[in-house]
């Protein structure tokens, strides 16, 4: 068993108990001192065990950023550590003339970053692609990149005007706890975790200064307006407005103190009663004005109210289902706020409208309980994903520069990493597959044709019935559990398999929104969602069903897969650099790095050859003493192999992917999950 090493809670095996605590001693007194490494290419040998123990080693020295070669690796301090990203430090690595000599830090990745583009030879555009998995640090990670260009990008002319609201970086800076308020949540492995993907160009004139920005976000989960996992939150602004409204506008806004509501599970946790305050007072330097704010507000606690419609289900088919006694208070409130006819919202949400035949005649069919449910919790996704949208193009607006203002940018991408859950759908296809495609970026990068991969074997042929499965099943990289009762697949990702279950996964994709919801929603009188659905939409929405329309339906997964070319094209046309963020351990906890968990995370990432092939492009020479004390420690520390009897690392410990066979290189995998897609969006689109 691995150890848990936090000084208060020794682990219950005494002999690996013994083993660390000898070997911290060894850190301690030895000659080579391991957490004084700097670079994970000068450990030697460099193994999984080595690169473990080195940046276990540095943990607890409270030193959190290591080089690996060309990327970063950042370890969660899960502490606050003011020292170390004060402005005064941000200068120093700035001024540094070498700051690659100084401690690694994110600080080093900035000013690298920031000198390319300034480059007088050939400037060229930058990207910072922060990876890793929920809570490892990715959202602070680009803030703090963020603060550090608003620090030392900053125009001089910025500074001497004393209106806040005017100065470019704040505003760009003001932008994160918007974004945040609005598409962050608690989930069960980070408090404050991202639930969409963002890409910030930060755009640079020629005397490189940080004159705009540009956002860009992918895939908000909108489902979780509607639907929490237990212990998880809906997003922070819910509980913002409901701890931080005042009297007048819990009045105006229908929440008073006390009230339940369903679609805001754990309030208990006070992770947000000062925020709402923040949360405004950056929406107003972004030009958002106190009015909007409260129309924006009005329109969520509308929100809330319709998540406690609940309906009972209809003895007679032919007639709809009635919302409960108590849910029909929630009905008149939820359509005021919205600025809704209280009867038509209703009835958009019981009764299906069917137009068929030559002439369109138009059918009226009751909807059995679940599918009100399903059009109640449509109606907010579809209300909260384009405010979402607006707010983002607002933001953009505010804090986009002119096109003749800026000629080089920095991107900073803080994308949700890779995720495997006990149930996985289509939510984590789209995300693993994004992590798949940043990884072939990576690999096309850096490690180009070196690494080797192994690919599981498929366990059998395919027993799955549907046409995804069927085509699924001839691929290498695909499996199925045959334990499993539910329909699902294994795709076998570079970071590990994940068994994504088929139920609902066409649908999902489809993300069908039945047309009477936008019609209903273009019928309000609330200005804020006049703007948000207007009556002659410019584009048209995709409102309709399946076999009505002939343009072909454009599916989650296309439009996701289309953004997600135009990102890789943008960072294709920029120099890369690469931070993985990494979490000691999932609780959360300063001082504790549990091996097991670290371990797994630099498998994921592939680190140990990324480091490999940095080492064979900057060969390191030292000394023959220096070699031997190094390889004695080493071989102390390593008296078996790495998964024998007495190791303290378990059999798992190499990962099935890792480049110790020939058998198959990274590209089919990658091959087969595009191939993966297309049979998805085609199946969608076919009736
Ligand atoms: P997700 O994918 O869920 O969005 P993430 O990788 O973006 O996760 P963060 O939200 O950036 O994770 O980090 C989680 C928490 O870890 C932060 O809220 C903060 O408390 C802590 N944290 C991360 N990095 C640091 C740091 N360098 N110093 C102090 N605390 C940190
Ligand atoms: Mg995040």
């Amino acid at each position: 068993m691995l150890q848990q090493v936090n000084g208060h809670n020794p682990g219950s095996d005494g002999q690996a108990r013994e083993y660390l605590r000898e070997d911290l001693q060894e850190f301690l007194d030895g000659e080579v001192l391991l957490y004084q490494l700097d670079d994970l290419t000068r450990v030697n040998p460099v193994t999984l065990e080595t690169v473990l123990r080195c940046l276990q080693a540095r943990y607890m020295a409270d030193r959190f950023y290591t080089n690996a070669g060309c990327t970063l690796v950042a370890l969660n301090p899960f502490k606050p550590i003011p020292q170390l990203y004060s402005p005064e430090l941000m200068r120093e690595y700035h001024a540094a003339p070498q700051p690659q000599k100084l401690k690694p830090h994110v600080f080093t990745v900035g000013e690298q970053t920031y000198r390319n583009v300034k480059s007088l030879i050939e400037p060229v555009n930058q990207s910072i692609v922060v990876s890793g998995e929920s809570g490892a640090g990715k959202t602070w990670t680009s803030r703090c990149l963020m603060k550090f260009y608003a620090v030392v990008a900053a125009s001089p002319a910025s500074w001497e005007t004393h209106k806040i609201a005017e100065r470019i970086e704040q505003r760009i800076l003001n932008s994160n706890p918007v974004m945040e308020a609005f598409g962050n949540a608690c989930t069960l492995r980070n408090n404050n975790s991202s639930r969409f993907g963002k890409f910030i160009q930060l755009q640079l004139n020629r005397a490189q200064q940080m004159t705009g920005a540009a956002v860009q976000t992918y895939l908000l989960e909108k489902t979780r307006v509607a639907c929490q996992a237990s212990s998880e939150r809906n997003f922070h602004i819910f509980y913002q407005i409901c701890k931080g409204a005042s009297e007048d506008e819990r009045l105006q806004w229908h929440l008073p103190e006390g009230v339940a509501f369903s679609w805001l599970p754990n309030p208990e946790r006070s992770l947000e009663e000062d925020c709402f305050e923040v949360t405004r007072e950056a929406m107003l330097h972004l030009g958002i004005d106190t009015p909007t704010q409260n129309n924006i507000f009005k329109v969520l606690a509308g929100l809330l109210h319709l998540g406690n419609i609940q309906f009972a289900a209809s003895e007679d088919e032919a007639q709809p289902c009635q919302p409960m006694d108590d849910a029909k208070c929630s009905v008149r409130t939820a359509s005021l706020l919205l600025g809704l006819p209280e009867d038509v919202l209703l009835e958009t949400m019981q009764i299906r409208t069917i137009r068929a035949g030559r002439q369109q005649q138009v059918f009226r069919k009751p909807c059995p309980r679940a599918e009100c449910d399903t059009r109640r919790d449509c109606l907010a996704k579809l209300i909260y994903a384009r405010l979402f949208d607006w707010l983002v193009s607002v933001i953009n607006s505010s804090i986009c520069a002119d096109t003749d203002s800026w000629t080089t940018f920095i991107g900073l991408l803080d994308v949700y990493g890779f995720e495997s859950f006990p149930d996985n759908s289509l939510e984590q296809l789209c995300i693993n597959y994004a992590n798949e495609k940043l990884q072939q970026h990576f690999v096309a990068h850096y490690l180009r044709a070196q690494q080797e991969c192994r690919l599981n074997r498929p366990s059998s042929a395919a027993q799955l019935q549907t046409r995804i499965e069927t085509a699924l099943a001839g691929s290498p990289c695909l499996g199925h559990n045959k334990l499993s009762r539910e329909p699902s697949f294994i795709v076998v990702h570079y970071a590990g398999p994940v068994r994504y279950h088929t139920a609902g996964l066409v649908e999902k994709n489809k993300d069908p929104v039945p047309p009477e919801l936008t019609r209903l929603l273009q019928q309000s009188r609330d200005p804020l969602l006049m703007g948000l659905f207007p009556t002659n939409p410019k584009e048209k929405t995709q409102e309709e069903p399946s076999g009505q329309s002939r343009n072909p339906v454009l599916t989650v997964v296309s439009k996701f897969k289309a953004s997600l070319e135009q990102l890789l094209q943008v960072l294709h046309s920029t120099t890369p650099h690469y931070i993985r963020c990494i979490k000691p351990n999932s609780q959360g906890q300063a001082q504790t790095f549990v091996q097991e968990e670290v371990l797994s995370q630099l498998e994921a990432c592939g680190l140990v050859e990324t480091i490999h092939i940095s080492a064979a492009g900057f060969p390191i020479r030292i000394s023959h003493q220096n070699f031997v004390e190094r390889y004695k420690l080493l071989r102390r520390l390593r008296p078996h192999t790495s998964s024998g009897p007495h190791s303290p690392y378990p059999a798992k410990g190499l990962p099935e992917w890792c480049p110790h066979s020939e058998e198959a290189t990274l590209e089919p995998l990658i091959q087969d999950i595009l191939h993966t897609l297309p049979v998805l969006t085609q199946a969608a689109a076919t009736p």
